[in-house]
């Protein structure tokens, strides 16, 4: 892909910009190489959505395959007012290499809506998810595209994907989403997957590092579905939550937030701004504040160049896609910084999602504690894997992880071969 392609945006640049490195270091074959650079298929949708006064607008919505070399194509679906082509060609070949890094049998693929959740009605995301699976339909299915939750969608979001689609086979079709409610085949454990996930690889790092986790000082940006499980999990490990950020402010208390109390807080005002017993602090100062570990949790690119050597955490594990620009990572890690990166420590929703799809698939429901022991069994290895690799490689551990995942998909170019 050049620099003047369709699919040009800054986190494709940056992604296309790691493979390069990666292949380098892998001596790909430069045939394979090129393929890899380039998503299979993408898909622009225009999404007539009936609004609340009456009035109809027009959304802009698209689902990009990057490849689907090892199986069906998996990722997330995400509502974002910044949402462009180029990101979600970019987040679509992040998910291959994740997928292969975690051993799970899909290629990557992302969609995305340009809008802003927040100012919808219940009705009218119905209406504009609804629509928008009608769109992709092509796109989609059990065995072709699996979509999930990302930021912005959410468990009600797949129930309605997976009702549009199943009223246009005729029949219900449960795997052709994940993390949808549990009552319609949802997995036990698929929501907390990702914070969970986080938790694991921690530990893992913690341990590998020679430290022990529990009283260290946690600081996490973003308190959603992935930042608020993490943060709650390792307050109940014992872990001190200092500081913690919505896109409405950022809370800072040095001797610990009290999770249980700040999540009551957060079901009644909407926003963790506000809650009694902390200091408001700003977006900024947040990622600069004393702590020993940082999550960002929220949107990509919020450590780079110009804050890298402000961070004071000694790690700092991705919980968002892309929290760190190429610049920032030298950075920290010329600072020491171990960063576990997004492919590696957000991807316990994916698993859980594989999951999900494969109880669908046999109509056969796991125990949580199950599901819990084989995402802890499957984060573990896959640090470890990658801790060993980097170790090998006198790499930092996102170059590890990327070699990781980039062998194998390519590993499946080399024996499927070209068509024709
Ligand atoms: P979410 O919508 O549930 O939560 C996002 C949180 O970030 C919210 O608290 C929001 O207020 C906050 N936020 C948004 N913009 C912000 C800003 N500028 N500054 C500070 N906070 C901001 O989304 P999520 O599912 O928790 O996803 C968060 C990140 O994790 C995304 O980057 C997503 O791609 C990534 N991720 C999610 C999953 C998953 O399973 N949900 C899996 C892998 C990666």
């Amino acid at each position: 892909m050049t620099e003047k392609s369709d699919f040009d945006s800054p986190m494709l640049r940056t992604s296309l910009a790691q493979l390069d490195q990666v292949a380098a270091r892998l001596r790909l074959d430069p045939d394979i190489h090129e393929r890899l650079r380039h998503p299979k298929r993408a898909l622009v949708v225009s999404i007539p959505v009936r609004m609340d006064d009456g009035k109809t607008a027009v959304f802009t919505g698209y689902r990009v395959h990057h490849n689907s070399v090892l199986g069906p194509t998996k990722g997330g679906l995400r509502y974002d007012p910044e949402v462009s082509l180029g990101e979600v060609s970019a987040l679509a070949m992040l998910m291959s290499w994740k997928c292969s890094l975690m051993g799970l049998p899909y290629g990557g693929a992302k969609g995305g809506v340009r809008c802003d959740p927040r100012k919808l009605s219940l009705q009218e995301r119905e209406n504009l998810t609804r629509r928008y699976t009608a769109e992709i339909i092509l796109m989609i299915g059990p065995d072709l595209d699996i979509p999930a939750p990302d930021m912005g969608t959410d468990e009600q979001t797949m129930a309605w994907m997976m009702d549009t689609y199943s009223m246009t086979q005729g029949r219900t079709v449960p795997g052709v989403v994940t993390g949808k409610p549990i009552i319609i085949g949802g997995s036990a454990g698929r929501r907390e997957a990702t914070g969970r996930g986080i938790v694991y690889v921690l530990y893992q790092a913690a341990r590998s590092l020679g430290q022990e986790l529990k009283g260290r000082r946690i600081v996490v940006q973003g308190f959603g579905n992935v930042g608020a499980v993490a943060a709650r999990l390792l307050w109940n490990d014992g872990c001190l939550i200092a500081a913690v950020s919505d896109v409405k402010g950022a809370i800072w208390n040095p001797n610990g937030l009290d999770l249980r109390q700040l999540e009551t807080h957060v079901a009644e005002a909407g926003t963790v701004v506000g809650f009694p017993g902390a200091d408001a602090v700003s977006h900024t100062e947040l990622l600069s504040l004393p702590c020993d570990v940082l999550i960002p949790a929220a949107i990509g690119s919020v450590i780079h160049k110009d804050n890298a050597d402000r961070i004071k955490a000694t790690i700092v594990a991705e919980g968002a896609n892309a929290p760190t620009t190429p610049e920032a990572d030298v950075i920290l890690r010329e600072r020491g910084v171990t960063v576990i990166p997004d492919i590696l420590a957000n991807a316990g929703g994916v698993v859980v999602s594989y999951f999900e799809w494969v109880q669908g698939l046999q109509y056969y429901f796991w125990r949580e504690s199950e599901i819990t022991a084989r995402l802890q069994e499957v984060m573990t290895r896959s640090f470890n894997r990658v801790w060993a690799l980097a170790s090998k490689e006198g790499s930092d551990l996102r170059t590890a992880a990327l070699m990781e995942g980039v062998s194998r998909v390519a590993e499946g170019y080399k024996v499927r071969g070209l068509y024709p």
